[in-house]
């Protein structure tokens, strides 16, 4: 279910980025034409940092599904696991994206892109409270989204206080707990299109399928999503054991 889930949501993400840029590029509407280049600009870091990190940890699921033979090198698995691992440090290291993800995106145009992007999370939450048996996971999102401004904003704080280096500190799990959230957007808004599907009578040979998106969606935000609270509790707390050990306190 974890690689499951990823690698739905992960496709997702990356087709959704690729149709904003082409609406960033073919709007005639010069604001609108903006707020499509905004919520690229927010998602690139996740879409480059988290989903690399994600797509490496969905391969090493891989190799123990696969026991032995999934880590020695007569079978692909193994090529998949260190071919993926690149990708989180080439085109600017995942640690650099979480940088530009707080220091650079999340305050862009006095917020307006971040907005922008928590009101497209919020379009979809409407679409999903509309749809048959969905309400229950949209309140959760919705929950994890209001919980995701409120974080948003203490960064964001934190990181123009003389607290700068504790914020970030905790860019990565920043990324982190955006990153969960826009997942959980994938997957909510295309289980909300399977219930749609199921609802309008699919054809038998995609009924399965469509009742796995909804499975998919059920599985993140009941699993994932609590640990994604969690990472955003110690976010709130933001502690400075990171920047305030010394170095000679490093070894022995
Ligand atoms: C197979 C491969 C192909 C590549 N192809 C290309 C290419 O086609 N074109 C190209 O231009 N480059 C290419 N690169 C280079 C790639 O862009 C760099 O490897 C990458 O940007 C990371 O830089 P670095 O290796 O010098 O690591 P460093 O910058 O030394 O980073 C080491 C670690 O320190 C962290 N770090 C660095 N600076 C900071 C900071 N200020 N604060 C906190 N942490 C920091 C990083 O996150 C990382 O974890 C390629 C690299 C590889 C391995």
């Amino acid at each position: 279910m974890m690689m499951k889930v990823y690698v739905e949501g992960i496709r997702s993400l990356l087709y959704y980025v690729g149709m904003c840029e082409d609406k960033a590029k073919i709007c005639e509407d010069a604001k609108e034409k903006l707020t499509y280049q905004g919520i690229i600009d927010v998602l690139i870091p996740i879409a480059k940092g988290y989903v690399t990190d994600r797509a490496f940890e969905v391969c090493s699921h891989g190799v123990q599904v696969y026991g032995g033979y999934g880590y020695i090198r007569d079978y692909p698995m193994e090529q998949l696991l260190r071919d993926c691992r690149i990708t989180m440090i080439y085109e600017g290291t995942n640690g650099i994206q979480a940088m530009d993800l707080l220091g650079r995106k999340l305050g862009l145009n006095k917020g307006k892109p971040m907005m922008d992007l928590l009101g497209e999370i919020q379009k979809s939450i409407a679409m999903a409270k509309d749809a048959q048996g969905l309400e229950g996971l949209a309140a959760k999102l919705e929950e994890i989204v209001n919980k995701l401004g409120e974080v948003a904003l203490h960064m964001g704080m934190t990181a123009m206080s003389p607290k700068v280096m504790n914020a970030f500190a905790f860019a990565h799990p920043f990324m982190e707990v955006c990153g969960d959230v826009v997942m959980a957007w994938m997957l909510l808004w295309r289980a909300a299109i399977a219930s749609k599907k199921l609802g309008n009578g699919a054809k038998k040979k995609d009924v399965a399928f469509y009742q796995g998106q909804i499975k998919s969606a059920e599985f993140f935000i009941y699993s994932i999503l609590p640990i994604t609270f969690g990472k955003m509790k110690a976010i709130l707390a933001t502690n400075g054991a990171a920047i305030e050990i010394a170095e000679d306190s490093f070894g022995g």
